[in-house]
């Protein structure tokens, strides 16, 4: 940022405060993550030059042979990561995987069932404002109103009528393990193919924290930059031969132009850090973080959906509170703690307002924060819902001991 900063003094100072507010703040969006220095570094790269239209091997434009080797390390890696036999490391987002796989796999009208945004779901999983739900017929299904978990037993009932031609599992605010292997089990039982949107939790899969879906479904989606701490990018995953080659048509040329072979030598970055031992340890703390967030939060009366967690992620419940997910999204901004609104099952408010906060822990475990601190988190945002008013200056001085304690990129 200095070396900007001096070149365009302008942008600079943005990028500046932007880094100020990363090391002033708690960072408890569950999507979000600190990646290392050599994946910044390599996102930063004469790479970013270079045209590289198709595939390792077969590209349109000349000049292709060591950009051709960074993307075969990033193919490899991500296969050995995840135990695929094919990957393609070219999706920008998670959003042009998935519309991808559709474009792939599916006619326009098509029958697809995925989770409902409201109830934890992505955008594109059929919501009728994103183009999958524009294209495709998609039906959605929810978690029990009981539990808040995915009933498996009701959803093979709803998939024995509904006949989709692809089921898609995966969540964006789901609190709870998912079994893939049953979910497999429901889908092909029926005639229909499995994808799993593993975006959120696919550092958890890395790291063995959760049932990979790689053996079980026909085609794996994810995002490179959540609990997997890559950059901002998408990955898809098969070990089906004829999948692959879809795929790898659906895009480029299908959806996509040039692949942004710095971001891919990034993802090949963060591939081989998760290949290490300690990112094991990493994702082992992740889980045992959001499992003391889930016990103070709960010895202090706050209540969570599904009652916990088995993952990365926490649902705040205020259903039966005064303070709204609106409000207390903005309680934790003024004492520095990020987190976002969510809607919660059965959720009565508007979606603008919201009965729920969506926390999670992938961030605050990279900047080496543990369940000690997680206690501290846990007492302050209690205090944000319960008490605000005359706690708050409590709070924001104990934020700032925190952030102090543990520096960012110093
Ligand atoms: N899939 C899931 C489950 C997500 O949670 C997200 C992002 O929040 C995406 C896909 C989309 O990823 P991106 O924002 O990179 O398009």
């Amino acid at each position: 940022i200095g070396f900007v900063e001096r070149y365009d003094p302008e942008l600079g100072a943005a990028m500046q405060r932007e880094l100020g507010r990363q090391r002033q703040n708690i960072e408890l969006i569950a999507s979000e993550n600190i990646v290392s220095p050599a994946v910044m570094a390599a996102m930063g790269s004469v790479l970013t030059n270079k045209y590289a239209e198709g595939y390792p091997g077969h590209r349109y434009y000349g000049g292709c042979q060591y950009v051709d080797q960074v993307e075969q390390i990033a193919i490899d890696r991500a296969c050995k990561l995840f135990g695929a036999k094919y990957a393609n490391v070219q999706p920008h987002s998670g959003a042009q995987a998935n519309l991808a796989v559709y474009f792939a796999l599916l006619n326009v009208g098509d029958t697809v069932m995925g989770m409902d945004l409201s109830q934890g779901g992505h955008l594109t999983h059929g919501s009728p404002v994103n183009m999958s739900g524009k294209n495709y017929n998609f039906v959605s299904y929810g978690v029990s109103a009981e539990d808040g978990r995915i009933d498996y037993a009701a959803l093979a009932k709803q998939v024995a009528k509904v006949r989709p031609k692809l089921l898609i599992a995966g969540a964006s605010a789901y609190p709870r393990a998912i079994d893939f292997e049953k979910l497999a089990e429901i889908a092909h039982g029926y005639g229909a193919m499995l994808m799993v949107d593993m975006a959120h939790i696919a550092g958890l899969v890395a790291g063995g924290q959760h049932q990979s879906p790689v053996p079980y479904a026909d085609v794996v989606t994810t995002t490179t930059h959540k609990t997997l701490r890559g950059p901002r990018g998408g990955l898809i995953l098969t070990n089906n031969e004829y999948i692959i080659k879809r795929i790898n048509s659906a895009i480029f040329p299908g959806t996509q132009g040039g692949p942004l072979e710095h971001v891919i030598a990034a993802k090949a970055v963060c591939f081989g850090e998760a290949l290490k031992p300690e990112f094991k340890e990493y994702a082992r703390k992740i889980v045992e973080n959001a499992k003391a967030l889930e016990a103070e939060l709960t010895a202090r009366g706050v209540k969570l959906v599904s009652g916990g967690t088995d993952n990365h992620l926490l649902l705040i419940d205020l259903t039966d509170e005064d303070c709204t997910g609106k409000e207390l999204e903005h309680n934790l901004d003024e004492v520095h703690i990020t987190a976002n609104k969510n809607t919660v099952p059965g959720e009565r408010r508007s979606p603008f307002v919201t009965s729920g906060v969506r926390i999670g822990t992938p961030a605050v475990t990279t900047r080496g924060m543990g369940p000690d601190e997680m206690k501290v988190i846990a007492d302050c945002i209690a205090d944000c819902v319960l008490d605000f008013a005359s706690k708050k200056d409590e709070v924001a001085s104990k934020v700032e001991e925190l952030t102090k304690k543990f520096p960012l990129y110093e």
